[in-house]
C-alpha cells in the first residue's frame, strides 16, 4: 500500500530568492497614481513623507525580478517555505474527483500571510533610519504582523485598530501589545481625522478608510515615523509573490499543476501573492489557469464596484489610484471577516480583473462559515473568516467537478488561521449570524460621491 502524500514540503534551500513583479508582464502599464491635491501624476516626492526610498522604488518598478535582501530571507526562513497540503480528507467528505490543495500561510508567528510584507517593510524603513512605524488594522492581523516585524528589527509600532474589531477581538490587541506595539481604537481622539468622524458620528464602528487616514496623519506629522500599509499597494503584492513562487516549485515536485487558483480578496495581497506567478505563466505560456478572487457580499468591491480613480482613505490624504471601488466613504457592515472590509481594491488586481485575466465572485458570511466548519472538521485547521471565503469557492468548484466528473486540480490560499476569531465562530455556531447584502442604492450613493477625473 502506498502512503498518500499529504504534505508537499519545499526544501529550505529552495526558498525563492527573488520576488516577482507582475508590472513587468501587464498587457499595458498601470495608470499612474495622482496627487490628491493637484491631481497630476504622483512622483516619488509625493510618497517620501511616509515611505522609505526602497519601497517607493519597488512601488514604481517594472523590473520583473527583485532580489530579497539576505536579512529578510533569514527571517522568512523562520516559517518559510510554507507547506502545500493536499486536502484528501476534505475531498473524501465532498465525494469529489477533484484534487484540492491549500497553501498554508497560517504557519507564521502572526498566523497569516501578512508578515511576508511586514518583514521587508520594517527592514527597508530601518535601513532608511526610521525609528517608528504607524499603521491601521482591520481584523487585527496586519497590526499583529507589523508589530511582530517591528519587534524583529527593534522599531516602535503605533497601530490604529478599527473600533468594531477592537471590541470584537480584544486578544488581537494583547498580541500586538505583547510584541511591543501601542494600539488605539479608531476613530480616536488622537488625530484631526478621528476627532472629525467622532463629532459627526460618536457611535461610528470605524472602517479601514478612517483608520488609514489616522495612521497617515500620525506618520506625516513626525519625521521619525513612517507609515506601513498591509495590502493594496504594488510593493505589498510584490512581497506576497513569494507565496505563488513557492507553489510553482511545489507543484513541479509532484508533477501536477492547478487548473484553478483561488484567494480571498480584501485589498488583494494574498490573492495577488498566490495568483500572479500563475498569471505570468498564463500570459507567457498561454495556460488556461482560472484565477478567482473571492469577496464578501457585504463589501463587493470587484463584483459590484466601479473601475475608476478614487482615494485610498476617507480623509483623502492618499494619492488617487485607479481601482475598483465602492467609494472612499463607503462604510461596510460590521461582518466578521474584518480583513475584507476595505472599500477599494489593489490597482494591480483591479487592472487584471478589468482586462478579463481573472474572475471574481462573492459570498454571504453564513455560507462562508458553513465552509469553514466543513474544512475544520475534515482538515483540522480552523480557518480565518477571510480565508474561509476562498474555501467556500474551492468547495463549490469541487462540487461542480462532482457533477461533471472532472478531476480538476484546485489550489486555494489558506491566508490565516482563526484562533483569534472565536467570537465569530460562536456567533455562527449559536445560529446568531446573519447575512448582509449591501443595498444597491447605498452603493450608488457612495459611487456618486467619487472624485471626477478626466
Ligand atoms: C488581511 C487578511 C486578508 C485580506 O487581505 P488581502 O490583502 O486581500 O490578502 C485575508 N486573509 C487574512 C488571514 C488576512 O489577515
Amino acid at each position: 500500500m502506498s502512503a498518500k502524500q499529504y504534505k508537499i514540503l519545499l526544501p529550505e534551500k529552495e526558498l525563492p530568492q527573488q520576488w516577482y513583479n507582475i508590472q513587468a508582464d501587464l498587457p499595458a502599464p498601470l495608470s499612474p497614481p495622482l496627487n490628491p491635491t493637484t491631481r497630476q501624476p504622483a512622483g516619488p516626492e509625493d510618497l517620501s513623507a511616509i515611505f522609505p526610498p526602497a519601497l517607493i522604488e519597488q512601488e514604481m518598478s517594472r523590473q520583473r525580478w527583485i532580489d530579497i535582501p539576505p536579512a529578510v530571507l533569514e527571517i522568512y526562513a523562520l516559517w518559510r517555505p510554507t507547506p502545500l497540503i493536499r486536502a484528501y480528507r476534505l475531498e473524501q467528505a465532498l465525494g469529489t474527483p477533484a484534487k484540492i490543495y491549500y497553501k498554508n500561510e497560517s504557519v507564521s508567528a502572526a498566523g497569516s500571510h501578512k508578515p511576508n510584507t511586514a518583514v521587508p517593510q520594517a527592514y527597508y524603513n530601518k535601513q532608511a533610519g526610521i525609528k517608528r512605524l504607524s499603521t491601521e488594522t482591520g481584523a487585527g492581523q496586519w497590526g499583529s504582523a507589523l508589530a511582530l516585524a517591528c519587534s524583529y528589527f527593534g522599531l516602535e509600532c503605533s497601530v490604529y485598530m478599527v473600533k468594531v474589531s477592537y471590541q470584537q477581538k480584544p486578544y488581537r490587541r494583547s498580541l500586538m501589545e505583547a510584541w511591543g506595539a501601542q494600539v488605539t481604537a479608531s476613530p480616536s481622539e488622537l488625530t484631526e481625522t478621528g476627532r472629525k468622524v467622532l463629532q459627526e458620528n460618536p457611535a461610528s464602528p470605524g472602517s479601514l478608510g478612517i483608520a488609514i487616514s489616522e495612521a497617515v496623519e500620525d506618520a506625516a506629522g513626525r519625521s521619525d515615523t513612517n507609515y506601513a500599509l498591509g495590502s493594496v499597494l504594488n510593493h505589498v503584492l510584490l512581497h506576497q509573490s513569494i507565496i505563488g513562487e513557492e507553489c510553482l516549485k511545489q507543484f513541479a515536485m509532484i508533477d501536477d499543476y492547478p487548473d484553478v487558483v483561488i484567494g480571498c480578496c480584501g485589498g488583494g495581497s494574498n490573492f495577488g501573492g498566490i495568483a500572479f506567478p500563475f498569471l505570468r505563466e498564463k500570459i507567457q505560456q498561454d495556460k488556461a489557469t482560472r484565477l478567482i478572487a473571492v469577496e464578501p457580499s457585504a463589501c463587493p468591491t470587484l463584483t459590484r464596484g466601479t473601475f475608476t480613480y478614487d482615494f485610498g482613505d476617507v480623509a483623502r490624504f492618499t494619492p488617487l489610484m485607479e481601482m475598483y471601488t465602492l467609494g472612499h466613504d463607503f462604510v461596510p457592515p460590521g461582518i466578521h471577516a474584518g480583513g475584507l472590509r476595505y472599500h477599494g481594491e489593489s490597482p494591480l488586481v483591479s487592472r487584471v480583473y478589468h482586462d478579463g485575466l481573472i474572475e471574481a465572485r462573492s459570498y454571504g458570511q453564513t455560507s462562508v462559515f458553513e465552509a469553514a466548519i466543513t474544512f475544520s472538521r475534515t482538515e483540522g485547521i480552523l480557518p480565518a473568516p477571510e480565508s474561509a471565503h476562498a474555501i467556500r469557492a474551492a468547495i463549490d468548484m469541487a462540487l461542480e467537478c462532482k457533477e461533471t466528473g472532472e478531476a480538476k486540480s484546485i489550489l486555494f490560499c489558506l491566508s490565516g488561521h482563526g484562533h483569534f476569531d472565536l467570537s465569530a465562530y460562536e456567533s455562527y455556531l449559536s445560529g446568531k449570524m446573519e447575512d448582509c447584502n449591501y443595498p444597491q442604492d447605498l452603493i450608488e450613493q457612495s459611487i456618486a460621491r467619487l472624485p471626477k477625473i478626466g
